[in-house]
């Protein structure tokens, strides 16, 4: 099963401007709130190596915009290797996730390679809750 077009041309074109100078492993992301709206995000490294990931950049623009909940969450990566989200993100990913939210990793040509729950991912995750009420 595929993405849709508008998708797919959205994760193409931030894979493409991906600025990957140090790894050369470009990363699309795009995160999708229940509404349906769609923020693009890439990979952004930087010469002492702590650069954003592409889900970080997407979650970014998507609480900038004043959302705070994930609907779906689209990954590409440089090849047809399964990209998943690295640990990091994972937790990016739980803190505006539902139960419901979808993961899905997608190959260059819109495929979509397999696709995750937050609880397959990271599993009996760290969040809000184990904080104390403020
Ligand atoms: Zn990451």
């Amino acid at each position: 099963m595929k993405v849709d077009d508008a998708l797919l041309e959205k994760l193409t074109t931030a894979l493409g401007n991906a600025y990957v100078p140090y790894s050369d492993h470009p990363v699309a992301s795009v995160m999708e709130t229940p509404d349906g709206e769609q923020f693009v995000g890439c990979n952004v490294e930087v010469a002492h190596y702590k650069g954003v990931c592409a889900e970080g950049s997407a979650i970014s623009a998507m609480v900038t915009s004043g959302h705070r909940t994930l609907a779906r969450v689209f990954v590409m990566g440089p090849g047809e290797h399964l990209c998943t989200p690295c640990g990091d993100c994972r937790q990016r990913i739980r803190e505006f996730a539902t139960p419901t939210t979808e993961i899905h990793v997608i190959a260059r040509d819109g495929e979509i390679l397999k696709s995750y729950t937050l609880q397959t991912l990271l599993p009996d995750a760290f969040g809000p809750e184990q904080l104390p009420p403020r």
